[in-house]
């Protein structure tokens, strides 16, 4: 299963017409590559399926999946929004040049400086998500003299079927106003009556690695269900729905094949069809993919090391990265599909079915519990597929092992664009105790250590 410009040109794994083993010599590994192409293209699809239907929309990439400065830079290329749910996500995107009319801030949390941070940058639409939210929003807009424009988040009370850890749109959750008991419809009283909020419309966002369009179509009935009654009992239209992202993608070929453009045409289809029956005027149609943006564009890079046979129970493979820069199979139990970076005459002969490990100090650590790959040695490379949501942007230097470094490969063409943490980088926050301790010969204290 190879997504993209992925293929085997000479034997060897070639991403965006680059070959893999060229840029694990030129970066080191772990790597991280990133196929442009896939990611435009999955971009330009998602709007395609709205241009198509002449519906007005937004597509606002979650930043969470996979955020950096070139990413940012791809989206201003191909004008797609943004959401941020930090003050930090909020300064990097900020920084690397993203319209903040363009972005959206989301978060069950945001504290009253991130709210200030947002507001003065003049941020397109914060998503307000709770009733203490709307008591900062309106402090800080009172202090800041100015208006902003919003969304508000509902919990439409819908289940998804995916890991409980990435559902978000039921009701027992900590994202959003419940619907059922009437939260929702108090939030928006409120927000009425907030002079100085200028409410656009609704959200919501049910969960991730969906693929089935029957939580997004709930999810849509209930909110056509409440927008029709509140437009009559309070006289408020809805310009925006925001339909969150969520839209499943491939990690391996277990995976159900429909592409999250096909998930996306059927949901637009029920969208318009609840705007006709209840004679609703027509919303823009907003959605927030993030994973089905970047997961199958992503491809790391390991070198294989140690190995350890059990005689009668397994065979383990260890390789120089794990659960320090995709911590997914040991949160969620994700499962990823591994393949060779060169085929060899040695590879085809003897299929081995193994265990893959980090080199993290934790049994966790492991990346794939079980799969069949070609026979591997010491210094060989693999490559861990679909690894680009969720991915680096959850990565840690636990062990102190540097975060690893970030390529973008497109047209034969390689860009560098974040680079491999250095050990420097690992004890730039460190402070040491004053001066006790130096005097006794400069204990752990030197900046003349080489490794
Ligand atoms: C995480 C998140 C998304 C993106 O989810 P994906 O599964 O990556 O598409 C979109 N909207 C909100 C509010 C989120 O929290």
């Amino acid at each position: 299963m190879l997504f993209g410009t992925t293929n085997y040109v000479n034997d060897h794994l070639t991403i965006g017409g680059v070959p893999v083993p060229y840029l694990a010599e030129k970066y080191g590994t772990p790597l991280f590559i990133y196929d442009v192409a896939l990611m435009r293209q999955q971009m330009r699809a998602f709007k395609e399926v709205f241009t198509k239907r002449k519906l007005a929309h937004r597509v606002i990439y979650a930043s969470k999946a996979f955020c950096s400065t070139a990413m940012y830079q791809l989206l201003q290329q191909e004008q797609l929004g943004c959401d941020v749910v930090s003050g930090g996500e909020l300064y990097a995107a900020l920084a690397a040049g993203m319209d903040p009319a363009m972005m959206e801030f989301h978060g069950n949390n945001k504290s009253k400086a991130e709210l200030t941070a947002a507001v003065t940058a003049g941020i397109g639409k914060i998503v307000v998500d709770n009733f203490h939210e709307i008591e900062l929003l309106n402090q800080v807009l009172a202090e800041q003299q100015t208006t902003q424009e919003v969304l508000f988040r509902i919990a439409p009370g819908v289940t998804a079927e995916t890991h409980d850890y990435i559902l978000t749109g039921q009701q027992d959750s900590k994202f959003g106003f419940d619907v059922a008991s009437g939260q929702a419809e108090e939030a928006l009283v409120q927000l009425l009556h907030s002079p100085r909020i200028k409410i656009q419309g609704i959200h919501f966002h049910i969960g991730s690695q969906i693929f089935a369009a029957t939580g997004y179509e709930k999810a849509l009935e209930r909110t056509f269900n409440l927008l029709t009654k509140w437009r009559s009992k309070f006289g408020f239209t809805a310009r925006i729905v925001n339909i969150g992202g969520g839209f499943g993608v491939r990690y391996t070929e277990n995976d159900n094949p429909n592409t999250p453009v096909q998930l996306m045409t059927q949901i637009t289809d029920t969208f318009v069809q609840h705007v006709q029956e209840q004679h609703y005027p027509l919303p823009e149609i907003w959605i927030e993919p993030g994973r089905s943006i970047v997961a199958e564009a992503g491809t790391t890079v390991y070198q294989v090391g140690s190995s350890k046979h059990i005689p009668g129970i397994r065979q383990y493979i260890s390789v120089d990265g794990g659960m320090g820069d995709n911590i997914r199979p040991a949160l969620y139990d994700a499962t990823y599909n591994f393949v060779p970076v060169e085929l060899t005459n040695e590879h085809n002969l003897a299929p081995q079915t193994i265990r893959i490990t980090g080199k993290y100090c934790e049994s966790g650590d492991i990346l794939q519990k079980s799969i069949t790959l070609p026979h591997l040695a010491p210094g060989d490379l693999i490559a861990m597929q679909s690894t680009g949501a969720y991915g680096y942007s959850m990565a840690s230097s636990y062990n102190n092992n540097p975060r690893p470094a970030v390529v973008f490969v497109e047209d034969g063409q390689d860009h560098l664009v974040i680079r491999r943490e250095t050990y420097a980088d690992l004890t730039r926050l460190n402070i040491p105790l004053p001066n006790e301790t130096q005097s006794q010969g400069k204990v752990g204290v030197t900046d003349n250590v080489r490794i």
